[in-house]
């Protein structure tokens, strides 16, 4: 395993003794922006934590969710979950990654030890939120001395962070940094909500609502997966093209065309359509979309309010599933690692996906360009 050069940072052995100043991007209130903060990060490691110096960190419209107030969060807090680093120091408990060791960061932390965990769905960890991360005698981030949280337990948009061992996985450093980093949320999701959450099957018609980051990636979890017919449906030629990049075998601008009538005129009704959007309009349209007694997947994230209503009777009658994905139903230990073996091979594609690449200085404006709808990832990348 390769190693990259490292400070020799040497882990506090009590708690808030010693800190490093950091910069970090913090949210303060919603609907707000970010700023970007001078930070104290404490030296101190729990067992099981592990220290990442940030290289990377993707964009995420969740995160955009809340910096615009549609999904709450506690505040101030450092967002950003789409990281890849280096280890700088792991905690007494952690034997399997090492100072220099080239990790990615999702989400989808978990215990291992839950009915979850022990059924082999750890994205679906009933300690997911939590896992003792509150429980620190001191802090780990503090601005003027006040505590700064960590989104999701990762709090990606910083130079330095202190991750739970089981949120990271060690990926080759052979995949650059940058497109490494989307591997933990946006190609995770994608793709597995494809592989893991529908079971696409070869042969299988899939059609897929929203084309950013997220969506592009079921296309290629579906071509992955030998569907032979994917319909791409968005708004504009530029992002259908892209579509095609990733496998789509048709597109359907949803623009100027009534994408439920379009893809049954091209298909006769798809096995699975998934709603990467997450509004009760293109819901309706994954459910108008699928074949009888197939299933649509809802896997953008609504608002919070959102209400999904659907015709009654037809859902019935049709024998018609609705069903949300979350994270692609990954277990990302397994599954970021097989995405980034499938890269280095040709067969999955990461350069198309980053649109942009920006210093932390600018990742408020990174949000406002995912705001506009003309991003497909923009990354931060640190020097
Ligand atoms: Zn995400
Ligand atoms: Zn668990």
């Amino acid at each position: 395993m390769t190693t990259f050069p490292t400070t020799d940072f040497v882990p506090a052995t009590t708690p808030g003794a010693t800190r490093t100043r950091i910069r970090g991007a913090v949210l303060s209130a919603a609907p707000g922006h970010l700023e970007v903060h001078e930070l104290e990060l404490d030296d101190w490691l729990a067992p099981e934590e592990v220290r990442v110096r940030v290289e990377a960190c993707g964009l995420c419209h969740s995160d955009l969710h809340m910096i615009d107030g549609e999904l709450p969060v506690v505040m101030p807090t450092v967002p950003g979950h789409e990281i890849a680093g280096t280890v700088e120091a792991v905690g007494p408990a952690v034997t399997d990654l090492a100072p220099g060791d080239r990790v990615v960061a999702c989400l989808s932390m978990f215990c291992g030890t839950c009915a979850e965990c022990r059924a082999g769905r750890t994205f679906l960890c009933d300690r997911r939120n939590d896992l003792g991360r509150a429980e620190r005698p001191v802090p780990r981030l503090l601005r003027d001395g006040e505590p700064v949280g960590q989104v999701a337990g990762l709090g990606g948009l910083a130079e330095r962070t202190v991750l739970h061992r089981n949120s990271v996985v060690r990926v080759t450093p052979d995949v650059p940094v940058d497109r490494a980093a989307l591997l933990g949320c946006a190609v995770l999701t994608g793709v597995g909500s494809a592989l893991h959450g529908a079971g696409v099957r070869p042969g299988d018609s899939v059609a897929v609502i929203g084309c950013g980051g997220v969506g592009l990636n079921v296309v290629q979890g579906a071509r992955l997966a030998g569907a032979t017919r994917i319909v791409a449906i968005d708004l504009g030629a530029d992002k259908l093209e892209l579509a095609r990049r990733f496998g789509a075998t048709d597109t359907v601008d949803a623009g100027s065309t009534d994408p439920v009538a379009a893809v049954v005129e091209l298909t006769g009704g798809v096995d699975h359509a998934f709603d990467v959007v997450g509004r009760q309009a293109t819901v309706t349209q994954a459910v108008g979309m699928v074949r009888v007694g197939r299933t649509a997947y809802v896997v953008g994230i609504p608002p919070v309010g959102e209400q999904l209503v659907l015709p009654g009777l037809p859902l019935v009658t049709s024998a018609k599933g609705v069903r949300g994905l979350l994270m692609g139903a990954n277990h990302f230990p397994r599954d970021i690692p097989v995405l980034a073996d499938l890269y280095l091979q040709g067969r999955l594609e990461l350069d198309a996906l980053v649109s942009a690449r920006i210093p932390l200085d600018e990742a408020d404006e990174g949000f406002a360009q995912m705001r506009r709808g003309q991003a497909t990832r923009v990354v931060v990348t640190f020097d």
